[in-house]
């Protein structure tokens, strides 16, 4: 087992509280970790401070090498990743195999590649007898804050654009989740000078926050609730740190009723249920086209009961549990709370699995409306509802009606609909006939409630630097 903490390229033990990490699908401790002291905090911060001297200043090629060795890396011990990222958060140990490792390892080639390839104004005389050109320059000590959901990958959207842009950073994974990371910590001793990753478990309070308020931390990056958001940037205002925030979501999926049935039940089944929902942009928000609803509800419905749960290494498993009981029970109450309700009927699902691990049956919830609380709020399980809709106006009105802006989907063979549906769509992305899929080129992030920043692409690469004007006089 992975357990020391990486400090100014050191491996060293935590000082700080333990904390029982425990796999989901059977409920069973798998490891005890100790978190970062408060010393130990501020130690990885000097050091982080104290190594971005000497990085911000080696050529990008350099960089770039040091990026595609540890893509490499993560390649070449892929099954070992696997192993522990499936056993920490319960996911089918194939998918984590066959989806997530090679993109971690694609996010890490993406910005070798981005970070010697600069874009931008072009130097010139935009004042008579001067020269002006503009820098990108690294932002100075990061604070990577990561959630559980995605662990490894969390991390490697966290490291490699700030990493590639000349920043060091200061990286925290979840205080359930720290297995992959802590693994990762070892390679990174290997591959980067000291101190320009250093690797600090434990919980947000303390660890997280201590890090979102240090003085000499120059950006906090954060993937995680709201709260969890509007709590780090309040302790970030005390130097007035640069804040990097993706935050929650509460996708909708539009159906409309030229729709290609066929593609848009196997679609939710996937993009609904991918990670037991746990996933900010699960196709969870279902609108419906008045004509297609009825059959939509029914052939979804069947597809869902198909949808087989299990172990991580279980034959053809493709969803797991939540992450923790408390995860369950605050699903399980939204579905109570929800199938309470008059006008709403669960034609699936709707009870935590009996037995070990903290399993919780995919669940269909039709019949929900516009104001009801499991059209509104993110459940971040395998739960969707769906919603009935007369015509575009009013599903586009339904879809932006909410606090979040991270994902949306749109499913239509009508091009000119889905264009102008997708130009009045007030989210991050918008996918059309289709859902879920993020690549290393295009940027990954929202607006409204679901925070700012991107990640991924070369918008990330901006995110993560400071642009600055030189004017020479000639
Ligand atoms: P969380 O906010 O509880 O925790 C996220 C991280 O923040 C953890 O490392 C945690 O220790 C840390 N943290 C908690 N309190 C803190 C504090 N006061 N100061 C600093 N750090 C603190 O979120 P979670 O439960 O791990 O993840 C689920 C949430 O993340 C969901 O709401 C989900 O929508 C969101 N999420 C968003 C995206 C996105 O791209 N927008 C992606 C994945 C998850």
């Amino acid at each position: 087992m992975h357990e020391r903490l990486l400090i100014d390229g050191r491996l060293v033990a935590g000082e700080g509280a333990e904390e029982t990490i425990l796999d989901p699908a059977s409920g069973e401790r798998l490891a005890v970790i100790s978190g970062a002291s408060v010393g130990q905090v501020n130690a990885a911060v000097m050091a982080a401070e104290r190594a971005f001297e000497t990085w911000r200043a080696v050529a990008p090629r350099e960089r770039a090498a040091r990026l595609l060795a540890i893509a490499a890396h993560v390649e070449s011990e892929a099954a070992q990743y696997a192993e522990f990222e499936s056993r920490n958060t319960g996911k089918p140990l194939a998918a984590v195999l066959a989806d997530e490792i090679p993109a971690i390892a694609d996010v890490f080639r993406f910005f070798a590649g981005a970070c010697r390839s600069p874009h931008g104004i072009a130097a010139g005389e935009y004042q008579p007898g001067c020269t002006s050109l503009i820098r990108r320059d690294p932002v100075g000590v990061v604070a990577a804050i990561a959630p559980w959901n995605y662990p490894l990958m969390m991390a490697a959207w966290k490291l490699a654009p700030p990493l590639a842009a000349g920043n060091t950073v200061v990286l925290k994974p979840s205080e359930q989740t720290p297995l992959t990371a802590l693994k990762l910590a070892e390679a990174l001793a290997e591959h980067l000078p000291a101190g320009v990753v250093n690797v600090v478990a434990g919980r947000g309070d303390p660890v997280g926050s201590l890090l979102a308020a240090h003085p000499r931390v120059r950006m906090v990056s954060l993937t995680g609730d709201v709260g969890t958001g509007q709590k780090v940037l309040a302790a970030a205002a005390g130097n007035l740190k640069r804040t990097h925030l993706e935050l929650g979501g509460k996708a909708p999926v539009l159906v409309f009723d030229d729709a290609d049935l066929e593609l848009v039940v196997a679609g939710v089944r996937t993009f609904g249920y991918y990670n037991a929902g746990q996933d900010c942009t699960a196709a969870c928000r279902l609108y419906a086209g008045s004509r297609i609803h009825d059959r939509l509800v029914s052939d979804l419905t069947s597809a869902v009961r198909t949808i087989k749960m299990g172990t991580q290494r279980e034959g053809g498993v493709e969803m797991g549990p939540l992450i923790s009981a408390a995860q369950r029970e605050r699903v399980a109450g939204f579905v109570a709370r929800a199938a309470a309700v008059p006008h709403i009927e669960v034609t699936t699902g709707g009870r935590p699995r009996p037995g070990t691990g903290f399993f919780y049956e995919p669940t269909i919830v039709a019949g929900a409306r516009q104001d009801d609380e499991i059209v509104q709020r993110e459940v971040f399980g395998p739960v969707i509802s769906v919603t009935r809709f007369e015509d575009a106006e009013q599903a586009l009105a339904m879809a932006n009606d909410c606090e979040y802006g991270l994902a949306s989907s749109i499913w239509t063979r009508d091009v000119s609909l889905a264009m102008r549906v997708a130009a009045g769509l007030q989210y991050g992305v918008t996918w059309v006939n289709t859902h879920f899929s993020t690549v290393s080129e295009m940027p990954h992030g929202g607006f409204k409630r679901s925070g700012y920043g991107k990640d991924l692409s070369v918008y990330a690469l901006e995110d993560y630097t400071v642009s600055r004007h030189i004017m020479v006089r000639q």
